[in-house]
């Protein structure tokens, strides 16, 4: 059924495949577009593929970031002996927000999933343990409380462990299957301050 014109449609279906955005949503955010001026679309436009051109991953944490070395791995303030592992840069913004931590941290970009069929291979884990061989007192694991954070929590304490390396996790005051980035600050730094070494 061709309700809209073949242009609309094909926008509404590259919209509706945006995480979080449903057929409704995707039909709003067309005929917003389509009504917006059009300087403001190409902007739009530009700024979406400029930020895909020149955002690339943190030579040393993989975060995203414009330049080689994010600004946290670049600041000689932090201490780079403590390295918090979380699964997406919305997790890292999440505590950098609270401004209490001071260690560095690294972006497995995922979890493990059975599930879904990701695998140790999937998420930035040999990055992890290579980062290992340098100086480094501890790794708390900040994955998330749900299945695939814990799956992938306990796989890096069993990789870790043989190093020596004290191996921590947030405490579980963190929702089970909350995302990191909906809990507010207080929360998070209960979680860092009461973590358990595993
Ligand atoms: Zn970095």
């Amino acid at each position: 059924m061709q309700m809209y014109s073949g242009h609309i449609n094909k926008l509404i279906e590259e919209l509706s495949q945006l995480p979080g955005i449903g057929d409704k949503s995707a039909q709003r955010l067309a005929f917003h577009l389509i009504n917006m001026k059009e300087d403001k679309v190409k902007r739009l436009a530009d700024t979406i593929v400029s930020a895909k051109a020149n955002v690339k991953y943190c030579k040393e944490c993989y975060t995203l970031t414009d330049s080689d070395v994010c600004p946290v791995c670049s600041n000689a303030n932090r201490n780079h002996k403590i390295i918090m592992v979380v699964e997406t840069v919305r997790d890292l913004a999440a505590y950098e927000k609270t401004g209490k931590y001071e260690g560095v941290y690294h972006v497995l970009h995922g979890a493990i999933s059975p599930m879904m069929g990701i695998g140790p291979g999937d998420i930035k884990l040999k990055e992890l343990i290579a980062r290992l061989e340098n100086d480094v007192d501890e790794v708390i694991i900040a994955t998330n409380s749900s299945l695939e954070g814990e799956t992938t929590a306990m796989y890096i304490s069993k990789l870790v462990k043989p190093t020596g390396i004290k191996v921590t996790r947030i405490a579980s005051g963190v929702p089970v299957g909350g995302d990191l980035e909906y809990i507010d600050e207080v929360t998070l730094l209960r979680a860092l301050e009461g973590r358990t070494e595993l």
